[in-house]
């Protein structure tokens, strides 16, 4: 009786608007047999997001007594909502082989590493601040108020990314088809399935 080797952690982190979402659907349709955590979130959900599938969406009381109780590998209060991972989640995926993608804030991967320091870092950057800004506008899924929030969160996450993250790999994703066909190889390269 084997247990089969443990799955590879992979965190991605990135200011909203950077195209995470953009680039991770596509490593979804390129990439099979990954694993895509679900997170824990007070924000309100999207237009087609939906609980149990895009996050777990809880009351600010309930993700308190989750924190309380020691339920999440990382949290942290994100353009003024609460985000967390669920570390059962993270345990049993791993422990089964199977690799892991996660989207947590730059700062929640500096406090995930305490927990699991073998988890490998992707960073995404937008070009600029003015392409940000455009990109953010342009979804048309955020009121203005919650667009100048992140926009003004953005400088800081970036900030914080260069000084005081660790993340082994960098995309800035201007031209899209460029980013896309590098997270694959990123993601390939990590799982042991680079190369020709
Ligand atoms: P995030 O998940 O990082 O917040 P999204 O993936 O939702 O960002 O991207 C923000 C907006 O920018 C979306 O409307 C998306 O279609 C657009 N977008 C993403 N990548 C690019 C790109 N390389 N060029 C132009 N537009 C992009
Ligand atoms: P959004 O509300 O746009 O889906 O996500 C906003 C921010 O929350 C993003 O920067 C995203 O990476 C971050 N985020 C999503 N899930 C988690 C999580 O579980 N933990 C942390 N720390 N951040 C998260």
């Amino acid at each position: 009786m084997s247990t089969p080797p443990r799955g590879k952690i992979i965190v991605c982190s990135a200011p909203s608007g950077a195209g995470k979402t953009t680039l991770l659907e596509h490593v979804r349709q390129t990439v099979p047999n990954l694993v895509y955590s679900i997170s824990a979130t007070t924000r309100p959900p999207r237009r087609n997001e939906r609980d149990g599938a895009d996050y777990f969406f809880m009351s600010v009381g309930e993700f308190k007594r989750r924190i309380d109780a020691g339920e999440f590998a990382e949290w942290q209060i994100v353009h003024g909502s609460y985000y967390g991972t669920p570390r059962s989640f993270v345990d049993k995926t791993v422990a089964s082989g199977k690799h892991l993608v996660m989207d947590i804030d730059v700062r929640g991967k500096v406090m995930f590493d305490e927990s699991y320091p073998g988890a490998h870092g992707i960073l995404i950057l937008p070009p600029s601040h003015e392409v940000l800004e455009k990109r953010l506008r342009g979804r048309g899924t955020d009121t203005e108020e919650t667009i100048s929030t992140r926009l003004e969160n953005a400088r800081k996450e970036i900030e914080f990314a260069e000084t005081r993250g660790r993340y082994e790999y960098r995309i800035v994703n201007d031209d899209l088809e460029g980013a896309r066909k590098r997270i694959v190889e990123v993601v390939r390269e990590i799982i042991g399935e680079g190369g020709g």
